[in-house]
C-alpha cells in the first residue's frame, strides 16, 4: 500500500513520461521518448537491411546470409533499434525491475517503424512466455508491448489463442539451428478458430536470430494465413564495418 502511494507521489512530482527511457534525463516533448543526447548515440537498425529479418545486408544483396541459409516462416520482421548498450538497458528494465510504464513509449517506437511498411494484419499475438516463466515473472512483457501497440494501431490483441507450453533450455548460448531444436513443440495453438485464415503480426521485446519468432510463425501458420514480427529491437548478426555506421532514424 506504501509502495502504491509513493508511486503514485513519484508519477505526480517526476512524471515518467518527461523522461528520456535510455538514460532518465527530462525531455521537453512526451510525445519523443528520448532526449537529443540520446537520439545521437542510440544505434537506429539503419542501412541496407535483409528484406525478411530487417538484419543488416551488404549494398548489393536483399536477403542476409542467415535467411539465405534458413527459410523464415514469417513474411517480414522488423524493428527499430539494434539491441546494444542503453537499449539492452531498457528491455532489461521492463523485463527484471516491472518498469511496466516503460511499454507504451517503447510500443510508439514500434509503432513508428511499423509505419514505414504496409503490413496488412488482423490481430497482434505476443509470443508468449511458458507458465513457468510467467509465474516467476508475473507478467510476460511481450503482452505488456502487444496492448500497448493494439491500441495504437487500432487493433486487437490476442494473449490467450496461442501458447508456450514448455520450459525451453536457455538459449543464450545457442545458434540459430539449436535453438530451432530447441524450441520444438514448444508453441501450441490453444483456440484455432480465433487464428483461421487471420494476419498475424507476432510481437516481442528482442530479436536474437529469429529462431523463436520463426517456431511460433510455423506453428501459426498451420491456420493463419501471414505471420508479420515487430520487436523493439534486434540483435545484427551482420555487423557494419564501423560502428558510426548507425545514425538516426530513416
Ligand atoms: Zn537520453
Ligand atoms: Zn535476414
Amino acid at each position: 500500500m506504501f509502495k502504491k502511494i509513493w508511486n503514485w507521489l513519484l508519477e505526480l512530482f517526476f512524471p515518467s513520461n518527461l523522461k528520456c527511457i535510455f538514460c532518465g534525463r527530462d525531455i521537453p516533448d512526451p510525445k519523443v521518448c528520448y532526449c537529443e543526447d540520446c537520439a545521437e548515440t542510440l544505434k537506429f537498425n539503419v542501412g541496407q537491411r535483409c528484406k525478411v529479418c530487417d538484419d543488416l545486408v551488404s549494398a548489393d544483396s536483399e536477403v542476409c546470409e542467415n535467411c539465405k541459409s534458413h527459410h523464415k516462416s514469417f513474411e517480414k520482421a522488423v524493428a527499430p533499434l539494434v539491441y546494444q548498450d542503453a537499449v539492452r538497458g531498457v528491455v532489461l528494465k521492463l523485463k527484471n525491475s516491472n518498469a511496466r510504464y516503460l511499454a507504451e513509449p517503447m510500443a510508439r517506437m514500434m509503432f513508428e517503424r511499423l509505419q514505414k511498411e504496409n503490413f496488412d494484419f488482423d490481430l497482434l499475438v505476443p509470443i508468449p512466455l511458458s507458465p513457468k516463466s510467467l509465474s516467476k515473472r508475473k507478467f510476460n512483457q511481450a503482452k505488456l508491448l502487444a496492448d500497448e501497440l493494439g491500441r495504437l494501431c487500432n487493433k486487437p490483441v490476442d494473449s490467450t489463442s496461442f501458447v508456450k507450453r514448455k520450459e525451453t533450455r536457455h538459449q543464450k548460448e545457442l545458434g540459430f539451428l539449436d535453438r530451432q531444436k530447441n524450441l520444438e513443440g514448444a508453441f501450441k495453438i490453444e483456440d484455432r478458430a480465433k487464428i483461421l485464415n487471420k494476419n498475424i503480426l507476432l510481437v516481442d521485446d528482442v530479436m536474437t536470430t529469429g529462431a523463436t519468432a520463426n517456431e511460433c510463425a510455423k506453428v501459426l501458420k498451420k491456420y493463419a494465413n501471414h505471420v508479420f514480427v515487430v520487436t523493439f529491437a534486434r540483435n545484427r548478426l551482420t555487423k557494419p564495418a564501423n560502428d558510426d555506421f548507425f545514425r538516426k532514424n530513416t
